[in-house]
């Protein structure tokens, strides 16, 4: 098999790390307010900016929960380990394998787009 030139990782996946990020990203921030501890005000910011973050991120990991709920549970027929589906095209949890719901896109080369709406109502 060719090697993709990019690797496509699972979109629940793409958006779990972002959450994550945001944690750390919050606790950084708030982490940074301590370095400005002489002047109050500026330490307050750093710390409602860091709180937003992480209450950002406590909404986001909701938001995969409903996601997840909705995504469609399929085999990988790579790696033979069950894995989420959203939309679809999207790519396997484990080994980033790229999958497809859509019987006339197999075989087709990977691309977001598909998931787009603009090109669904472009088909129908
Ligand atoms: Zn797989």
């Amino acid at each position: 098999m060719a090697e993709p030139r990019l690797v496509y990782s699972s979109k629940i996946n793409k958006i779990r790390s972002f959450a994550l990020i945001l944690i750390f990203a919050g606790i950084l921030i708030m982490y940074g307010g301590i370095l400005f501890k002489d002047t109050e005000w500026l330490m307050l910011i750093f710390f409602a900016l860091g709180v937003l973050s992480i209450g950002f991120s406590l909404v986001v990991y909701v938001w995969i929960g409903t996601l997840s709920l909705r995504a469609v549970p399929v085999e990988c027929p790579n790696c033979g380990k069950p894995t989420k589906m959203l939309g679809r095209v999207d790519a396997c949890m484990h080994c980033k394998q790229p999958l497809t719901l859509d019987k006339n896109l197999e075989g087709k080369e990977f691309d977001e787009k598909y998931n787009s709406r603009r090109r669904k109502s472009k088909e129908t």
